[in-house]
């Protein structure tokens, strides 16, 4: 089942109705949505009110009665008498007035902002037969909100979801016609992008990636943040509304917190001082001692100077997880982390080491063909084109690798005289010290065991020949440590402050 959409305006609203029918396409698969370039101006001039609704839906759908679409949306700031957002007198009407009349005063998100929720909510309302439908008359943050106190908006956008109930009515009407079902996943990203972005205070056009932010769902990483909390014996509460704002968790116990949780995204720096203020302010009024930030990939160093200022509790999600779990658990039902995880690019199994020069080639291609064989990726330096410090960037290799193959080149005096300076390779070494230092599996090879040019017996090394001879021993030597488990090497954490 495919929707049409077809969005319109008039001449008295500012809202980037093109850019957002760019976004809404890029998000949704099932719902194709259209605006026309020219405003249609369906007021009275002076009257800025919208007297009747159904005169005026029924003006706009003789306009575009032909054209093939399921809905059109029209948006004005000219006001309905009721001042609602948007009136259905008719539910079957094709068109909906949304009337952004006094927008500013009810919220600082932007129009287009209240473009994505109003469609979403048109969109999921749709699936209910009228007489079906209850909405909420009071303040939950569901879709199904009735807005009756219209500066509900701006809760609405930042908290968006769907409640249970709602939830449960939703299902049945897809069990009803199953069709429904790819209109409902495309709701599902535009709420999840619209609360993503909205939460940050960004507008949906902002140019985040679209991707990322209508898959991401910070709800499950925040109902997971509370569970863990819970096992350090407090109660933790999330999406709580303390005050005038809706927190991540409310955790009670000896004292009282407030925590932020911080998932696909890095806040900046501006969130973080905004969480500052508004514990600032919980604390003025008695209501919390502290205030907690859980941040999945962690934090700039920016933000870490304005937390410290703030006298803000910055953890990682790993951090959280050792502390109260105290092993590192994965977290049932943590669906959307561990697909996230699926989908960031895998780091090489084995990093190796090896000077940059053709007659190394071939042993860099038998080890290659060994690690295939196990199914081990394995990358060497200058395999990828890299900006910045080369230096950095192979450090970082070490560090994710989980074994090193180092390929040790001859000492100098041993060097054939013609070759010397292409034979010795003093980066070689240096690497090699960097990984024997952070403690990381090494696995050395070397066609000239005499000249070793350190005491390397505690560590693993094939001798060799050639590289058909090579091949075996290595696949032997990393089969065992497959076998035995990848040793820990030092404190990741620490080593990756390179
Ligand atoms: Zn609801």
């Amino acid at each position: 089942m495919e929707k049409k959409l077809l969005l319109c305006k008039d001449n008295t609203i500012r809202i980037e109705i093109e850019k957002c029918v760019e976004i809404l396409n890029k998000i949704c698969k099932n719902v194709v949505f259209k605006s026309l370039p020219q405003n249609v101006d369906i007021g009275k001039g002076d009257d800025d009110l919208i007297s009747n609704s159904k005169r005026e839906s029924n003006l706009l759908f003789s306009k575009v009665k032909n054209a093939g679409y399921d809905k059109l949306v029209y948006l004005t700031t000219r006001r309905y008498k009721n001042n609602y957002y948007y009136d259905d007198e008719d539910a079957e009407s094709v068109v909906t007035i949304v009337s952004f009349s006094n927008w500013d005063v009810y919220t600082n998100l932007p129009r287009e902002n209240g473009l994505f929720y109003f469609i979403t909510a048109i969109l999921l309302e749709g699936f209910y037969d009228s007489e079906d439908l209850k909405m909420h008359y009071k303040r939950t943050g569901c879709v199904f909100d009735y807005l009756d106190d219209k500066s509900d908006i701006d809760y609405g956008m930042r908290e968006g979801h769907i409640c249970d109930d709602h939830q449960k009515g939703l299902t049945e009407a897809i069990n009803k016609n199953y069709g429904l079902k790819n209109i409902y996943e495309d709701t599902q990203k535009l709420l999840n992008f619209l609360r993503n972005n909205s939460k940050w205070n960004r507008n949906v056009l902002s140019g985040g990636d679209t991707e990322e932010l209508s898959t991401f769902d910070e709800r499950l990483f925040i109902e997971n943040v509370a569970k863990i909390y819970e096992k350090s014996g407090v109660v933790a509460k999330p999406n709580e509304l303390i005050y005038n704002y809706i927190v991540d968790v409310y955790l009670e116990g000896k004292t009282k917190t407030v925590v932020e949780c911080k998932f696909n995204l890095q806040a900046g720096m501006i969130a973080v001082s905004e969480f500052a203020k508004k514990v600032e302010i919980l604390k003025r009024k008695g209501l919390i001692d502290d205030g907690e930030i859980v941040s999945y990939i962690g934090f700039t160093d920016e933000e870490k100077t304005i937390a410290e200022t703030h006298k803000i509790r910055l953890l990682t999600f790993d951090e959280l997880k050792k502390q109260y779990l105290e092993v590192e658990a994965t977290v049932l039902g943590f669906k959307t982390v561990i697909e996230y995880r699926a989908k960031k690019p895998k780091s090489p199994d084995i990093f190796v080491i090896i000077p940059f020069i053709k007659s190394y080639d071939d042993v860099y291609e038998g080890i290659q063909k060994v690690a295939e064989e196990l199914d081990l990726a394995c990358e060497k330096a200058d395999e990828k084109e890299f900006e910045g410090n080369v230096m950095d960037r192979v450090y970082q290799m070490i560090i994710n690798a989980k074994i090193v193959i180092a390929v040790l080149t001859p000492l100098l005096e041993k060097c054939d005289k013609k070759l010397r300076v292409m034979c010795h390779n003093p980066n070689v070494y240096f690497e090699l010290g960097y990984a024997l230092a952070i403690k990381k599996q090494v696995i050395m090879l070397t066609n000239d065991i005499e000249s070793s040019p350190f005491d390397v017996q505690q560590y693993k090394k094939i001798p060799y020949e050639s590289v058909t001879e090579m091949k075996p021993k290595l696949r032997e030597m990393l089969e065992t440590i497959i076998r035995e488990g990848y040793k820990k090497s030092r404190n990741q954490q620490e080593s990756a402050s390179y």
